[in-house]
């Protein structure tokens, strides 16, 4: 492994006690104060220049090289919420709340980040700054909107950006990244359909909105199949369906909803699924005499790395990690992320961190109310974001 590396695993059992008890008091988006407290008073024990408070409950620190001559910046982001699951661990550090879990690994994200802020504060050998942005609300909360409506990118340098994702099932000591898509768009439709109910044995007396649900849930299946080129990629879910009542068998409801996602990596292939779904709801629901009105709300972008920093954070992740270690040809997730937002301001790559099983057992996915954060992995993380920042800022050779 490499230098930074060696030298952050000097101080494993330290980030290691921190991480724990980070996944121990996990807090949701926009809630992270407890989390934003911690990160800002490591920040300010290690001298290292911030401010709290950016995009809500966010915290950005500035670390400046032995020189700035370059003008150069790099940003490193690290996401800090937890999700609204109930923990099924029973090990010390499971969480201390009811219904809230670190089942992301964003408690090992923010870790990590600090773990290289302290690393290129103590040696600043670079020519140029860093900007490490703690965000708050990934899952769910666009805190990294949130971030730049506060002025992210015009308040702190970063002419490029880097985040990283825990993975289970990537092997430990192993790095993927690959220009282009790493995380689809996540868009939500809501479909209501209004009929006319009335009594189940006299069907010809309503207009049935579960039917016309019905034939929507089928149809919408035809727009992958039938509207997007087989060489791109798109998913079409309807989740949830809401009509009539389980104890009422003979009574046909006045409405009925669905509810799904769209996954897109394209934005053309996005904007097609919206206009065929918004030409077949209400079409559809004509034909059967009722009427369907469709909300598409636009969630998260496709998290696209770009070509350049796709390439040199895998040439960096060779050498922290080995270059036979680095993946690049692991497979996009249909998965969204919201470091997409930083992505469409700023040239960057999002990477995904090998994490092998969770607390020496079989790996248990993100999201799973068993899953943990893999401690070993903190210096290879911490270790890869700072390397980014030396490597893409070097300093002169000394003449
Ligand atoms: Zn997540
Ligand atoms: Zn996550």
């Amino acid at each position: 492994m490499s230098p930074p590396v060696e030298h952050i695993r000097r101080w494993h059992d330290e980030f290691a006690a921190l991480r724990r008890d980070l996944h121990a008091h996990p807090e949701l988006g926009f809630e992270e104060h407890r989390t934003a407290r911690i990160v800002a008073e490591r920040l300010a024990a290690l001298g290292i220049e911030h401010q709290t408070g950016v995009g809500r409950t966010g915290v950005v620190a500035i670390v400046r090289g032995l020189t700035t001559a370059s003008g150069r910046s790099v940003g490193l982001r690290a996401d800090m919420d937890a999700l609204p699951m109930q923990e099924d661990n029973a090990f010390a550090h499971r969480s201390r709340y009811d219904g809230r879990m670190h089942g992301c690994g964003h408690d090992g994200h923010t870790t990590m980040l600090l773990a290289a802020a302290r690393y290129l504060a103590e040696t600043r050998a670079f020519d140029g700054t860093v900007t490490l942005i703690f965000q708050p609300g990934e899952e769910g909360y666009a805190g990294g909107r949130a971030m730049i409506e506060d002025g992210l990118f015009e308040r702190f340098p970063a002419d490029q950006v880097y985040a990283l994702h825990n993975w289970p099932g990537l092997a430990v000591g192993k790095i993927a990244v690959r220009p282009g898509p790493m995380m689809a768009a996540a868009d939500r439709i809501t479909i209501n359909i209004t009929g006319k109910g009335g009594h189940g044995a006299h069907p010809h007396r309503t207009i049935d909105p579960v039917l016309v649900a019905g034939h929507l849930i089928t149809a919408a299946q035809s727009i992958v199949a039938r509207t997007v080129s087989p060489l791109d990629n798109a998913v079409v879910s309807l989740c949830a369906m809401n009509a009539g009542h389980p104890g009422a068998m003979s009574v046909v409801p006045r409405t009925a909803q669905l509810v799904g996602t769209v996954r897109t990596f394209k934005p053309t292939v996005q904007d097609t699924i919206q206009a065929r779904l918004a030409e077949m709801v209400p079409s559809i629901a004509a034909a059967f005499g009722a009427t369907a009105t469709l909300v598409y709300e636009r969630l998260y972008p496709a998290t696209i790395n770009t070509t350049f920093e796709a390439q040199f954070a895998a040439d960096v992740a060779g050498r922290v990690v080995g270059r036979e270690n680095v993946v690049h040809d692991l497979d996009p997730s249909m998965g969204s992320e919201d470091f997409s937002f930083m992505l469409q301001q700023r040239p960057g790559a999002y990477a995904r961190l090998g994490q092998g099983g969770t607390g020496g057992g079989p790996a248990c996915f993100l999201h799973d109310s068993r899953y943990d954060f893999n401690d070993s992995v903190i210096p290879i993380g911490a270790g890869y974001l700072a390397s980014l920042a030396e490597r893409a800022m070097p300093l002169a050779a000394p003449a």
